[in-house]
């Protein structure tokens, strides 16, 4: 399995690059955007990791460049932008998956693998959790083939924890996702919010979990 590592912090890339050629990957680490653009075209890799601060360009670009040009790797995204928007920005660009720094190397580790293992059945745009399908192309959550009969508000706060499976999120978090959509939110809005969520997604095999004073987590039941 190949890896084209792009990543301008030095001390980072050396520690990746070291732990994942220990679990028998190969890596192939750049710096910089262009560089990365033209070894892609000389050379296949099987997987990218991408930083979104390179010293020449910015990663969405490239994400996006790359994805413009029908490159279907999979491609885990790195950012130290601790911002929703920018995660799912990435994602909805075809992202499959993103790490914040800073992170475990551990953890990286174990999303790398579950990501080689997903996407080496099949590229997919899909996002699944029991019976649950957001389609991150267009944003619409399916529910056994259906839409989901949910506002836009709840599609979004259901969106966010979708695209963060397995990750329990904070209220906070989920507010600034809904600040995009304008108005602002009342106290409890949230909480109304996970509440009809939750009724709606009842018989699909998910469920929302509270951890008080963290967040949500949306979870297989
Ligand atoms: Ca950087």
């Amino acid at each position: 399995m190949k890896i084209l590592l792009i990543e301008d912090d030095q001390v980072l890339a050396d520690g990746l690059t070291q732990t994942l050629s220990n679990s028998g990957y190969s890596v192939t680490g750049v710096t910089h955007g262009a560089y990365a653009e033209h070894l892609l075209k000389a050379q296949g890799f099987d997987l990218i990791i991408l930083d979104l601060g390179l010293p020449d360009m910015d990663g969405l670009q490239l994400l996006r460049s790359l994805r413009s040009q029908k490159l279907l790797l999979p491609i885990m995204i790195l950012t130290a932008r601790d911002d929703i928007n920018d995660r799912i920005e990435g994602i909805s660009q075809g992202a499959d998956d993103y790490m914040t720094k800073p992170f475990e190397l551990r953890e990286l580790e174990a999303r790398l693998h579950a990501l080689v293992r997903r996407c080496y059945g099949g590229f997919t745009d899909i996002v699944e959790i029991g019976n649950l399908q957001l389609d991150t192309s267009n944003k619409q959550i399916l529910a056994k083939g259906e839409l989901l009969n949910l506002s836009a508000r709840e599609s979004a706060v259901l969106e966010v924890l979708m695209l963060q499976k397995g990750r329990v999120i904070s209220k906070d978090k989920i507010a600034q996702h809904l600040s995009l959509h304008g108005d602002a939110l009342a106290d409890n809005a949230i909480e109304v919010y996970i509440h009809r969520i939750r009724k709606c997604i009842q018989p699909y095999e998910v469920s929302i979990r509270t951890f008080r004073g963290l967040g949500y987590l949306l979870e297989d039941k």
